[in-house]
């Protein structure tokens, strides 16, 4: 049992301490959490401005020497960068600050001051994730950038040979999913002259770097009108959009519509929302993810791909290893495993924080 010490008032800075009252560290206390303090340092030394501005300097300088500094990337990934509850995306020259926890929320002065400092000529804007600010009790601050700091609310930046759109604080995460970089870039590698399918395609990322690539055609599916009308803007944006059909509804019919008309594809990547946020719904999740692997895989044509992803964080890479598994003997399709796949770089793993690593894929050929 560890005890906490200090001022106790919700948000702020609190000691943690051992049964036997050992100084264990510090961090921000949040009664309504399950978590009621992640710990930001196991040193002695304070919880204020200059802590945070250390992390975040930490956090680009080794971004900077693993060369992921690029026009779009994430420069603090919480507890991976010693700052729980605390996520900075960069689009450009604009900072995104994502407050987690009910401590981070009330010091979010801290990180726009570190942040200012860091990036001199850089604007800095907050977008909450509501539902974490439901969770921890705060109110989700989420800005709109105004028209003179950024034209039109929305910026373009640069991902590999694309161009894509972010409109900060209208879409959905803090404006790209950053996360699927890497494998955006992998799997474009493997487009080129095949039929490319982009389930649950958000604004097209996948099905723009695969075009880009030389891919023959692609289809793009999604629920969300907004996510389509993104994703016609990144096509045409890449001067792509001849070759690409937009189709809106709900994936799961999508698959299977596609199936029945005989349809086959050399690329087909499925990357759904997380279909489970608690860890008792695990079986529930697994059945979806089972049941759109299956259809994903029976669109396959022989030598073809499939790019399949599980962001919920309680399904480990063994467990969806296992749910493709069942899904292949069900479709029976044989198939080799050519990758399995995470997370972008940019949003490091720590070996004693499994809960650091929540992207877990596999890069699948039927043979
Ligand atoms: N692949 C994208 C990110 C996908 S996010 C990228 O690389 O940027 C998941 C997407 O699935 C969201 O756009 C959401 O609107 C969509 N979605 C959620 N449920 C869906 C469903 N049942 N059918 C189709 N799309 C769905």
């Amino acid at each position: 049992m560890a005890d906490l010490k200090g001022s106790w008032s919700a948000g702020a800075a609190v000691e943690v301490t051992d049964a036997t009252g050992r100084y264990l560290g510090r961090g921000f206390y949040s009664p309504r959490s399950s978590l009621v303090c992640r710990l930001l340092t196991r040193a002695d030394e304070a919880v204020n401005a200059g802590l945070i501005r250390r992390r975040l300097e930490a956090a680009l300088e080794w971004r900077r020497a693993a060369a992921l500094v690029t026009p779009a990337y994430r420069l603090c990934w919480s507890e991976a960068d010693g700052l729980p509850g605390l996520v900075v995306d960069r689009y450009g020259p604009v900072s995104v600050i994502q407050c987690l926890t009910l401590g981070m929320a009330r010091n979010a002065d801290w990180i726009r001051e570190a942040l200012t400092a860091i990036f001199p000529d850089g604007r800095v804007v907050r977008l909450d994730d509501p539902t974490a600010a439901r969770i921890e009790g705060f109110d989700a601050v989420r800005e709109t950038p105004s028209e003179a700091e950024l034209p039109g609310g929305e910026l373009t930046i640069e991902e590999g040979q694309g161009r894509f759109a972010v409109t900060l604080g209208a879409g959905q995460k803090t404006g790209l999913y950053l996360d699927q970089r890497d494998n955006r870039l992998l799997t474009a590698g493997l487009a080129q002259g095949r039929r490319v399918l982009d389930a649950f395609c958000y604004g097209g990322g996948f099905a723009c770097h695969a075009l880009l690539a030389g891919a023959e055609r692609a289809v793009l599916l999604d629920s969300s009108a907004d996510a389509l009308a993104l994703a016609g803007r990144n096509l045409a944006l890449n001067g792509v959009e001849a070759r690409a059909e937009l189709r809106d509804g709900n994936a799961f019919d999508g698959l299977r519509e596609l199936d029945a008309k005989g349809e086959r594809f050399g690329l087909v990547v499925l990357d759904p929302p997380p279909f489970t946020r608690r860890k008792d719904a695990v079986e529930a999740a697994a059945r979806g993810y089972k049941e759109i692997n299956i259809r994903g895989l029976r669109l396959l044509e022989r030598g073809g791909r499939l790019a399949t992803f599980s962001c919920s964080h309680h399904v480990t890479p063994m467990m969806f290893e296992e749910i493709c598994r069942q899904a292949a003997g069900d479709a029976g399709i044989r198939t080799r495993i050519l990758a399995t796949l995470t997370q972008s770089r940019d949003h490091p793993v720590i070996l004693t924080i499994p809960e650091s690593r929540y992207l877990t894929g596999l890069l699948l050929e039927s043979t």
